[in-house]
C-alpha cells in the first residue's frame, strides 16, 4: 500500500491565517510529510477553517473517493472539523496511525438535462430567485409523486441533514444510512395545490427527479452545497445517491452523534 504521506492544504490565505498555516506545515515536515502543491498528487487533503472550508475543499479537488480528507477548525470543532489548528500532534499521529479508522459519507449526485454532472456533500438546494412561488414536479422513480409550489426544495445527505435541512424542520440522519432526505421551503397547501407537507427519506436505490415548470421570469437558483448555480426552468434535474463516498478519519469519542450533541444540546 502507498504510504499516506501526501498532504495538500486547502485553505484562503489570510494575514491571520498564515502565521498558524506555516507553522502546520513546518510539523508535518519535520515529521516526514510531504507537502504538494498540486491536490491531485496528494493522498491526504486538509482543509483550514470551517465547515464551510471543508464543503469547498472536496468540492474544488473534485469529491475524490480515493484519498483522505481532513477538517481543521480555526474556531470551533463543527461536523467536518474533528482538529483545532493547535493540535498539530493529534492530527498527525491520527492519520499515522497504521489501524486508521475511516469514516465514509455519502454524497449526492446531481445530473441535469442529462449531462451536467455534478455533487454535493451537504444537499442541493433548489429556490425560486423571485418573490414568485414556483413549480417543481416531483417524481419518485418513475412515480409522479406530487406537484410542488412554492419557495424550494433540499435534498440533503445524512451529513447535510443537520445543516440546511435542519432548519427547515428536517429530521437529522445517522450518516451510516446511505440516504436522500428531501424538505420542502415554504410549500403552498390549499385546495388547489397538495404536498406532502413533511419531509421524506429516500433509499440509496430511488431515484428522485425534478422537473422544474416552464416559469416565465423566474430564474431558479440551485445550490451546491455552499455554490449556487443560476438555471433556466424547463429542466429536468435527477438526484441519487452514487456509492462513492468521502472519506474521514474516525476518531474516538466523535461519532456524528457526538457531533450533532456537541453542536446542538
Ligand atoms: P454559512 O452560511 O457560513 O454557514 C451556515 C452554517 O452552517 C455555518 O455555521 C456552518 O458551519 C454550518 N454548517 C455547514 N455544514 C453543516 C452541517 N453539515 N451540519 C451542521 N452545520 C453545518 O455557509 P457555509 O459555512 O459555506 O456552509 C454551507 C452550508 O450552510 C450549506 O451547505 C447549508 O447546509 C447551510 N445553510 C444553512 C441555511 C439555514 O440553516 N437557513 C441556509 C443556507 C445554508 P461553519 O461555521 O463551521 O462553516
Ligand atoms: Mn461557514
Amino acid at each position: 500500500m502507498e504510504a499516506r504521506n501526501k498532504l495538500y492544504f486547502f485553505y484562503k490565505n489570510t494575514k491571520k491565517l498564515h502565521p498558524q498555516v506555516e507553522e502546520l506545515k513546518a510539523f508535518a515536515e519535520s515529521q516526514d510529510f510531504h507537502l504538494v502543491n498540486d491536490p491531485a498528487e496528494a493522498n491526504i487533503i486538509t482543509s483550514i477553517g470551517g465547515d464551510g472550508a471543508f464543503l469547498q475543499a472536496v468540492r474544488k479537488t473534485g469529491f475524490r473517493d480515493d484519498c483522505l480528507y481532513l477538517g481543521i477548525s480555526t474556531g470551533q470543532l463543527g461536523f467536518y472539523c474533528d482538529f483545532n489548528i493547535n493540535a498539530h500532534k493529534d492530527m498527525l499521529e491520527a492519520i499515522r496511525n497504521e489501524q486508521i479508522e475511516v469514516r465514509k459519507y455519502p454524497i449526492i449526485q446531481v445530473e441535469i438535462d442529462g449531462d451536467t454532472r455534478l455533487y454535493c456533500l451537504n444537499e442541493c438546494s433548489i429556490r425560486t430567485s423571485t418573490i414568485k412561488v414556483f413549480s417543481i414536479e416531483v417524481y419518485i422513480d418513475n412515480l409522479h409523486f406530487e406537484t410542488f409550489k412554492g419557495d424550494g426544495m433540499i435534498i440533503s445527505t445524512p451529513t447535510g441533514s443537520s445543516g440546511y435541512n435542519k432548519s427547515v424542520n428536517g429530521a437529522v440522519i445517522d450518516p451510516k444510512i446511505p440516504c436522500l432526505q428531501v424538505s420542502e421551503l415554504a410549500s403552498l397547501n390549499n385546495n388547489y395545490y397538495r404536498t406532502l407537507g413533511s419531509a421524506f427519506v429516500l433509499n440509496q436505490e430511488r431515484e428522485l427527479t425534478l422537473k422544474i415548470k416552464e416559469n416565465i421570469n423566474n430564474y431558479p437558483i440551485i445550490g451546491l452545497d455552499n455554490e449556487a448555480y443560476s438555471i433556466r426552468s424547463n429542466k429536468e434535474i435527477k438526484i441519487t445517491l452514487p456509492d462513492r463516498r468521502i472519506k474521514t478519519v474516525k476518531l474516538k469519542d466523535n461519532s456524528f452523534w457526538h457531533k450533532v450533541q456537541r453542536s446542538f444540546l
